[in-house]
């Protein structure tokens, strides 16, 4: 099918030589030399896809890769030109005016002493060569999860492609500083949690190479979604990729994107087949809006209105885009924000001024489509980890823990299936949501099991002696289940106190009647469950408290004899 050529065979020669000889700055894997590519057609992409041969990078018809030697054999033999590529290197004065992996962690700091209300700067894990992914939130109440949309924004994770960290620095600067003056941003600091990564892979960046410090291509080691492998290579070994995915497992969020260098276009899922994902409206809308609002990237002349389906460009197995929709329902976007890896610094300001309205766009959709709380219907509890789907998509998200969850859709009436374990599922039909707005829907769940929390305490009455004093503990606790109540405990009678007022089960507190020099006298003393759905409250316990020496009462049992608890059954 492809010409065999003389200059074919040429190559394969060269290119042995130059597999040998090549060791520099970049440790590649064993047995893998990096390779340009020039195909004949787009389609050739499929056809090498085919073979096992997945690239690294496509400019028109010229594709970059890794290949060992049976394979750019096999290549060349086919008639394909495939030259050895010397790693790029990124010469000192490409790095003036970037921020190295020090100074984004000194900027990183500043900002969170400078603005310490709405920041937080958390390590997610170290690098292979020990240095720490940060992670930047930018919310209101940085320390408490709430009930708010969280959107990822993060770059970087091919380490020579860094104009996307620029612009993510830049957006943290924006954000704090237009807190509190800018009613927009103010609004969407205040209702979404903002987590911004400005770099997956601070060792590549430090040496100015795509790879992480093993020489690992860290956009081609997630999951893929079919299970199967990178052409060969066993997913997730890297510990820059374990730490991504745990942190991330845990957020769920509801949108998110991953910068990256050398070309202009917004790619959604999936990279890893021409499929449409399920949420594809969605997936392409959101590409769609961004790019809209990128000038040069919606005049593309490579991409339709500067978007694309991933694979459709070309094909990528392990991207963490993939690996982040399939995990969690999060729909993930890859933007290509740059022609040009490293430009020169200078032209920084020009790329903010093309992302920065499309940056605000996607933390705001973060937050429309359909969101709300989901609850235990007795006792009005949070729950996190329910499965909320949509009849006619396959991918569910999930509600963290102050039992939220935020999905956008494309506009239409939908059917909402909520579900966990232990509670019965409930579905909430011909659900009006819009693209462009938030639909807000709060479930409340009937827990399955039989038991209803009940309040329970182990006294029923108390007899305190003349002199006065303090009761043993007595215990608060649901008899109907594990769930928690809260309680009030009081006295109708001054002389009667009781410690502590409050609790949650299970629970305990004492009583403590003061010395009696009167008559005998009485109190009552009452525990009200101020969880709704609770029953069994209010509960109380008969105090009397026997006369003083002065004044036997009638049944003569009252004096110093007294001080008795009488215990419930
Ligand atoms: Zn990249």
């Amino acid at each position: 099918m492809k010409r065999q050529s003389l200059s074919a065979a040429l190559t394969i020669i060269a290119l042995s030589l130059t597999l040998s000889a090549t060791a520099g700055a970049v440790r590649h894997p064993a047995g893998l030399s990096p390779v340009t590519i020039t195909l004949t057609s787009h389609d050739d992409v499929y056809r090498l896809a085919q073979q096992g041969i997945y690239l690294e990078e496509l400019r028109g018809l010229e594709a970059e890769a890794r290949l060992t030697k049976a394979q750019a054999g096999l290549l060349a033999a086919a008639g394909y030109e495939v030259r050895p590529r010397a790693d790029a290197e990124i010469t000192r004065a490409q790095l003036t005016g970037y921020h190295s992996y020090t100074q984004l962690t000194s900027f990183l700091d500043s900002v969170r002493a400078k603005y310490p209300a709405i920041t937080k700067k958390v390590s997610f894990g170290t690098t292979v060569e020990g240095r720490a992914l940060w992670a930047f939130l930018i919310t209101d109440n940085p320390d408490a999860s709430e009930n708010e949309a969280e959107v990822r924004l993060a770059a970087n994770i091919h380490g020579d492609e860094v104009v996307g960290k620029e612009l993510l620095l830049a957006l943290i600067d924006t954000l704090t500083r237009s807190y509190g003056s800018n009613a927009t941003i103010t609004d969407y600091v205040n209702t979404r949690e903002i987590w911004i990564v400005p770099c997956l892979n601070p060792d590549g960046l430090e040496s100015g190479q795509r790879y992480n410090a093993n020489g690992e291509d860290l956009n081609r080691d997630y999951p893929v979604p079919d299970g199967g492998s990178n052409g060969g290579s066993v997913p997730g070994t890297e510990t820059e990729t374990q730490q991504t995915m745990a942190f991330w497992s845990a957020k769920h969020a509801a949108l998110s994107l991953v910068y990256h260098g050398g070309a202009l276009v917004a790619n959604y899922p999936w990279d890893y087949t021409t499929a449409n994902c399920p949420d594809y409206a969605v997936a392409r809308a959101a590409a769609l809006g961004y790019a809209r609002l990128n000038t040069p990237m919606y005049n593309s002349a490579e991409f339709d209105d500067g978007v694309t389906n991933g694979a459709a460009w070309y094909v990528v197995r392990g991207s963490l885009q993939d690996w982040l929709y399939n995990a969690t329902g999060g729909m993930d976007i890859t933007v290509e924000c740059s022609n040009t890896k490293w430009p020169s610094a200078g032209t920084l300001p020009g790329y903010w001024n093309d992302n920065k309205a499309a940056l605000l766009y996607y933390i705001r959709k973060a937050g429309e489509g359909i969101g709300g709380a989901v609850t235990d219907s007795a006792t009005g509890q949070p729950l996190s980890g329910v499965t909320v789907s949509v009849a006619g998509i396959s991918k569910a998200v999930t509600t963290d823990t102050p039992g939220d969850y935020h999905r956008l859709l494309a506009s239409g009436s939908y059917s909402l299936t909520f579900a966990k374990t232990g509670y019965a599922s409930k579905t909430v039909s011909n659900v009006r949501v819009n693209f462009d707005s938030l639909t807000t829907l709060n479930v409340a769940l009937k827990s399955s099991s039989t038991t209803t929390p009940t309040l329970a305490i182990n006294a029923t009455s108390w007899a305190p002696a003349a002199a006065g004093g303090t009761s043993s503990a007595i215990s608060v606790t649901n008899s109907g289940g594990s769930s928690v109540i809260a309680y009030t405990v009081s006295s109708n009678q001054t002389w009667l106190t009781v410690s502590a007022a409050s609790g949650s089960t299970p629970g305990s507190f004492t009583m403590t009647a003061a010395a009696n020099s009167g008559a005998a006298r009485s109190a009552m003393v009452t525990v009200t469950a101020t969880t709704s759905g609770v029953t069994g409250s209010p509960k109380t316990i008969s105090v009397s408290q026997a006369a003083g020496t002065s004044g036997q009462n009638d049944a003569g049992t009252g004096g110093d004899a007294g001080n008795t608890l009488a215990l419930a059954t």
